[in-house]
């Protein structure tokens, strides 16, 4: 049968966690502070904000969401920036993405102080993440190694295979999958025999954004299949890169989408801030 690895239940105890050891911190005076960029109006974006904003309240954090308008200039986003890096109660800074075209993404992104960078994407964390030195790891990943680890098989050892090369996902997995000794593979859209490759797979990051795309025939028995995709059907509803029905009764376990990754990677959001604050006192 399929196990479903429950990311809504796992995010909940984590920011319990996390609430307990803000409070401990709130005692000795100390909140920690994200400060959230929200550029323009996509609906999408109001939604993650606000989903982060509510996580933030949650856990006992100060939450700071600074709304620009879709033609804001960089000089602004640029020197909003720079105010956040030296504002003392902020321990977290984060530009939601995509940014409205006039703006030069990785000029901006790159302007958060990597000691506040609590997505993990400055090359600074990236190149740290690599080498093995202290970083931020991005939340969406270390999402993903926590609902592994959630189903208590060790990964050592394990093949692991990596669909997806993007710099927040794909990449940044399987270098942390590669630190937990396990054996990867990273495919992407010019690999020859993906089919063959998952077929040997006892771990599967599925992280593409095409829905259905990795069925059932494509996953071996026993094989842990975290499915990172989240993708908007035309119906509305939220589908990933797994067809999960087409798993049957394949004995193997599953992040279902919604309610996987998705809670996972605020509450890793969570986790880097208070990290973030501890590092700074
Ligand atoms: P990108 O579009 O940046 O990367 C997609 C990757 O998939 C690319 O490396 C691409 O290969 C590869 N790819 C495309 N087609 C194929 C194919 N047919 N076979 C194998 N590989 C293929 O996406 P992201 O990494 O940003 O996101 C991936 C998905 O994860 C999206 O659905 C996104 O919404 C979701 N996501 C979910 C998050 C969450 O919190 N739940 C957070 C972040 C992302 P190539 O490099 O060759 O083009």
């Amino acid at each position: 049968m399929v196990h479903l690895i429950d990311g809504k239940n796992l995010a909940q105890k984590i920011q319990l966690q996390i609430k307990e050891e803000t409070a401990a911190l709130k005692a000795k005076g100390i909140t920690p502070g994200l400060a959230v960029i929200l550029v323009g109006d996509d609906a999408a974006s109001q939604i993650y904000v606000r989903n982060k904003e509510k996580a933030c309240q949650e856990v006992g954090f100060l939450s700071k969401i600074y709304r620009l308008a879709t033609d804001a200039q960089e000089e602004e986003v640029l020197a909003l920036i720079e105010q956040l890096n030296n504002e003392t109660t902020i321990h977290g800074i984060l530009v939601q993405l995509p940014l409205p075209k006039q703006l030069n993404e990785s000029k901006i992104t790159n302007a958060i102080s990597p000691k506040k960078d609590v997505d993990g994407f400055l090359a600074e964390n990236m190149g740290a993440l690599l080498i093995g030195q202290q970083a931020f790891e991005p939340c969406t990943p270390q999402g993903c190694l926590r609902l592994i680890k959630e189903t208590g098989i060790p990964i050592a050892g394990k093949k692991a295979v990596v669909v997806g090369r993007s710099n927040i996902v794909g990449k940044p997995v399987a270098i942390m999958l590669l630190k937990e000794n396990a054996t990867v593979t990273i495919c992407h859209s010019k690999t020859s025999h993906l089919k063959e490759e998952l077929l040997n797979a006892d771990i599967i990051v599925a992280a593409v954004g095409q829905a259905h795309m990795i069925t059932g025939d494509m996953i071996k028995e026993g094989a842990i299949v975290i499915d990172v995709g989240t993708n908007r059907l035309e119906n509305g509803k939220l589908v990933g890169d797994v067809d999960q029905a087409s798993l049957g009764d394949k004995e193997c376990y599953l992040t279902p989408v919604p309610g996987g990754v998705g809670p996972m990677t605020i509450a890793m959001l969570m986790n880097n801030t208070l990290e973030s604050t501890k590092r700074h006192l």
